[in-house]
């Protein structure tokens, strides 16, 4: 087993990030911004956005945080993303997910503009991805897509690991890491195999694939019947169980086989965050071009 390091690739892009941002100080006087809305209470959440500010401030970015609670409605959400939309101040808007009670989420999501929509959930960049013929287009149009599968995608870029022509399976289909993931995967021209929680045969399919993406949200979920050696496992579950963090892979159960895979934690989690900072510079030059 060859591990996937999902920390050191992470911060050698946040180095990076921080020298892109010291330089656009150095050459407009300006410094990119991100507001940041957590809605209620979820102890999870709380944890996610402090390491989200605290990623902001280590990278030079300015960060806005706006907290309303849980008995916020939609409107007063709406009217905020609205306000942070005409803020020049703020190039980026990451509402975060879930809202309590799943008030309404996408309502929320299409009042972002677009141009702000650093978690690329917005129909308008959701639709873009999807148009987009190769990851060229995607990253000289400077579409913002969703932070989870664009840290996957740098992971298997950094790690010299070939996309091109290889059969990759996605067992989720989520608009926030399955879909967009599987458009990037296609992208970058493997064959791409959507699966969900109807797929009948999902072993016998996962044990074709070369790349094998888990985002699932099920402990220990993938196992030796999934995989065949050669097999490069990217592992993007998270969680919380009695014995602590897991993915939604058996790492333990396939540790011995021949295969790469990304630990958890340590390995899709930190990108994520990285790629928020990414999408917030993108968002910075989009607006100011
Ligand atoms: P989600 O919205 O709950 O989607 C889960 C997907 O898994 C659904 O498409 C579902 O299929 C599919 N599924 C459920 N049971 C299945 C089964 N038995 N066989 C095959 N497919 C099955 O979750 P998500 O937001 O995509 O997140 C997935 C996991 O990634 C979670 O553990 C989450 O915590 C984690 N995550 C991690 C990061 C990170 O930064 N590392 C970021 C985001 C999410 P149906 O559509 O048919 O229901």
């Amino acid at each position: 087993m060859e591990l996937i390091d999902g920390k050191k690739i992470s911060n050698d892009k946040r180095t990076e990030i921080k020298e892109r941002v010291s330089k656009i100080k150095q050459q407009t006087g300006k410094v990119p911004g991100l507001a940041t809305i957590l809605v209620g209470k979820n102890p999870a959440s709380q944890v996610y956005i402090k390491s989200k500010i605290k990623a902001c401030e280590d990278a030079g970015i300015k960060s806005f945080h706006h907290n309303l609670n849980e008995h916020s409605s939609k409107e007063d959400i709406i009217a905020l993303i609205k306000k942070l939309n005409e803020d020049s101040a703020v190039n980026g808007i990451l509402l975060q997910l879930p809202l309590p009670q799943n008030k309404d989420t996408q309502d929320c999501i299409n009042a972002i503009s677009p141009l702000k929509d650093v978690d690329g959930l917005h129909p308008f960049n959701a639709g873009l991805l999807n148009l987009s013929k190769s990851w060229n287009e995607i990253i000289e149009r400077n579409i913002l897509v969703s932070c989870t599968p664009l840290g996957v995608i740098h992971l298997l870029h950094k790690s010299n690991i070939e996309i091109e022509n290889k059969i990759a399976v996605v067992i989720g289909r989520s608009n926030l890491v399955g879909k967009p993931l599987s458009m990037l995967l296609l992208a970058n021209n493997a064959t791409v195999i959507m699966s969900h929680s109807r797929t009948k045969n999902l072993k016998e399919i996962c044990k074709s694939a070369d790349i094998i993406v888990a985002a699932i949200g099920k402990p220990k979920f993938v196992n030796k019947d999934f995989i065949k050696n050669g097999t490069v496992i990217i592992d993007v579950g998270i969680n919380r169980t009695s014995d602590g963090l897991c993915g939604d892979v058996d790492f333990d159960a396939v540790k011995d086989m021949d295969i790469k895979i990304t630990p958890v934690p340590g390995g899709v989690g930190p990108m994520t965050i990285t790629m928020l900072l990414e999408n917030t510079l993108k968002a910075f030059r989009g607006c100011s071009h």
